[in-house]
């Protein structure tokens, strides 16, 4: 195949070669211009409300063991197939009682549908996510690595364990009363029906404005 080069130069431009003197101009511009790349590990960018990253099981502050009821449905939902539970029936209780819980966090999708699901607030995709290594196995998560994979972050981050739910899992403008009870928790203003920004008629307004109208 032939190639074709535009030559087509105009006098100026062979003589003075515009080409490099514009090029050289792009890179005087960026030189000064603000930095988009971060020096990491020295530096983090802030993560975005709804960051999937290492799981956990949230510790319940009162009891010291999972707050997971065995319900099931973060391992029906979960398109991976990574979430396997066992329980057994308590005696006194009749209800269910967790034995075991287990992420396979290598076949995980980071979809969010286990966090989402959980009516009790007890799986969690906290916003760790450094955590590599040279072996498969410290990912595949037993309860226990689970439970200490949230004491790490909780102190780390210096979370409240009573008050900690990802904003971005609950929807928007949803009444508190309408969560299930595990989710009852305050979120920040932007996260209410209030502080909901809509679109109408080409242009963002506030929820309350719109629904004023
Ligand atoms: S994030 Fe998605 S793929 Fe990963 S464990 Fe939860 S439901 Fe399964
Ligand atoms: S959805 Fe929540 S409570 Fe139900 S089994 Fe999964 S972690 Fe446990």
């Amino acid at each position: 195949m032939k190639i074709q080069y535009d030559t087509k130069k105009s006098l100026v431009e062979r003589i003075f070669l515009l080409e490099i003197v514009k090029g050289l101009g792009l890179t005087l511009r960026r030189l000064f211009s603000k930095s988009v790349t971060i020096q990491y590990p020295k530096e983090r960018k802030e993560l975005f409300p709804g960051f999937r990253g290492k799981h956990a099981l949230i510790r319940d502050p009162k009891t010291g063991t999972a707050r997971c009821v065995a319900c099931m449905r973060c391992a029906s939902v979960c398109p991976a197939r990574c979430i396997s539970i066992r329980f057994t029936t308590d005696e006194k209780t009749g209800g269910r009682k967790l034995e075991s819980y287990e992420i396979d966090a290598l076949r995980c999708i980071f979809c969010g549908y286990c966090e989402e699901v959980c009516p009790v607030n007890a799986v969690v995709l906290t916003e760790d996510y450094e955590y590599s290594d040279y072996e498969r196995e410290p990912f595949h998560f037993d309860m226990e690595a689970l439970l200490n994979n949230w004491d790490k972050f909780v102190e780390k981050n210096k979370i409240d364990p009573e008050r900690y739910l990802n904003p971005f899992l609950r929807p928007r403008g949803l009444a508190l009363g309408e969560l299930p009870a595990g989710k009852r928790m305050d979120v920040p203003e932007e996260w209410t029906l209030e502080g909901q920004v809509v679109w109408k008629d080409g242009k963002a307004v506030s929820a309350r404005e719109a629904a004023a109208e």
